[in-house]
């Protein structure tokens, strides 16, 4: 019998929880120490894309890892330092570079991302959901010769996973995509993949919350998940205003508590310091990405008809309306606030150097995000072990938007003691 739920985090994925809890008939709270969807759900690129469900691990990965390391302006970049969480994170990510493990990973994600995609489908019909979602397909392009020989296992590959991709040359690609630069050296345009704004999906989904009596809260975060007896009891927030909790107490101010029979911890990249005081080892690492957002992309620039991935750079450009969008790069160095000027300047510069008529940059939103990113590039979907009532749902690296709404209908699914409707034996959060 659905009872009372909190969900904790309001990004993409918990603010589909929330949706999928509440249209099963769960009288939910959600909860956000900030505005809603003001993490990593905010600028990112904004893909819907099964076609990208490789785990980061993988066959390749650390030689790659290690070549970008030497550049200052490569899409990677690990901080070194003597963080324990980091090498125990990072001998686990080495042990997924497996083949056998990467193969195991796509077919996992790939499934949860083919599931994601069908139910964005489902929702652009629904009235009142506006999120900027268009189906219209991905195109890959590259700058070099060696870049496009690439093209062609890539085409391979795809296609034997079941994708309808074409592989398109210099003029084919200009023609196609007409925003294009001539400096393009080819091009691979895969069908059927999608696009939207992830930040208005939270929007309008929270909307949505709100008019059917969900309890949102905004800019008051959960200070810890309350246990007692080995099940989960509530949550209790920290006091208004962002007094620390310490402070609060001893000025006699107190922090609220919010019963619940099911909290739901879906805090991205922050969920591990949620989960720690239970005794639970959630090993997530935050990995920083950047974007740049034109605010009204001008009549006289590029404007472009399909979202693009810049391959040998690892930027992409997403067409949002009249805004238009770069993004990329991932750092591993820790929650560090602030964007790295040299990283931040070569994900614009990709994104520039693609296009025929480049917008000018002065007026861009400058943003960096924290994907919360497991070892083995899996997300962690489940009931947390040895604590009754606490679903865990956060770990969605590169694929948190294209994977929101299954993960919302998931977790509602094992609320309800309902069988899921895709595998989660991948996805467990006890398989540390
Ligand atoms: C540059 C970049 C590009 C990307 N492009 C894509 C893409 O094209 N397609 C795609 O599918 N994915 C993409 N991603 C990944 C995607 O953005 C993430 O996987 C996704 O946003 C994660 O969502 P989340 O809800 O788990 O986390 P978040 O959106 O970070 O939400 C977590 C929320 O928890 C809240 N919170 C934290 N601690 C507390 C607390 N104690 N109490 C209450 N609330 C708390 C935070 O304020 C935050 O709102 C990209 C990421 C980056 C950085």
């Amino acid at each position: 019998m659905p009872g009372d739920a909190v969900v904790v985090g309001a990004g993409a994925i918990g603010a589909a929880c929330a949706h999928y809890l509440a249209r099963s008939g769960w009288r939910v709270t959600l909860a956000d120490r900030d505005d809603f969807g003001r993490g990593c759900s905010y600028a990112n690129a904004c893909l819907i894309v099964p076609s990208h469900s490789h785990p980061i691990p993988g066959p390749g990965a650390i030689r790659q890892a290690a070549r970008w390391m030497l550049r200052p302006d490569s899409p990677f970049y690990v901080r070194p330092r003597l963080d324990p969480g980091l090498l125990g994170w990072l001998w686990q990510f080495r042990r997924a570079c497996s083949p056998e493990a990467a193969e195991r990973g796509f077919r996992a994600l790939l499934e949860l991302s083919r599931a994601g995609l069908a139910l964005f489908e489902d929702m652009a019909l629904e009235a009142g959901l506006s999120f900027f979602y268009r189906r219209e397909g991905l195109l890959h392009v590259y700058l070099s010769d060696a870049g496009f020989r690439e093209a062609h296992h890539e085409h391979v590959a795809l296609q034997e996973a079941g994708f309808h991709a074409r592989l398109l040359d210099r003029t084919e690609a200009l023609e196609f995509e007409p925003a294009l630069s001539p400096r393009i050296r080819g091009g691979l345009f895969i069908e059927g993949e999608a696009h939207g704004d992830c930040y208005a999906y939270v929007v309008a989904l929270t909307t949505g919350l709100e008019a059917c009596g969900a309890r949102l809260i905004t800019g008051r975060g959960v200070s810890r998940i309350v246990v007692q007896g080995g099940r989960v009891r509530g949550v209790q927030l920290e006091p208004p205003g962002g007094v620390p909790a310490a402070a609060a107490r001893s000025a006699g101010s107190h922090s609220e508590e919010i019963p619940a029979d099911l909290v739901v911890l879906a805090a991205g990249a922050w969920t591990p310091a949620l989960a720690a005081p239970l005794g639970l080892r959630i090993p997530l690492q935050p990995a920083k990405g950047y974007s740049a957002t034109v605010p009204a992309v001008p009549a006289h620039s590029s404007v472009l008809r399909v979202p693009l991935l810049v391959m040998e750079r690892r930027v992409v450009v997403t067409p949002l309306g009249d805004r238009l969008r770069f993004g990329g790069t991932l750092e591993l160095a820790g929650l560090a606030p602030g964007i790295n000027p040299v990283r931040y300047q070569a994900v614009v510069g990709a994104g520039q150097e693609v296009l025929a008529s480049p917008p000018p940059m002065d007026q861009a939103e400058a943003w960096y995000g924290f994907r919360p990113v497991a070892p083995d590039g899996l997300p962690l979907i489940g009931f947390a072990p040895r604590i009754e009532g606490l679903i865990i749902a956060s770990g969605h690296a590169m694929l948190g938007f294209t994977q929101a709404p299954i993960t919302g209908k998931l977790v509602a699914e094992l609320a309800d003691g309902r069988p899921p409707s895709v595998s989660l034996e991948s996805f467990r959060p006890d398989r540390f």
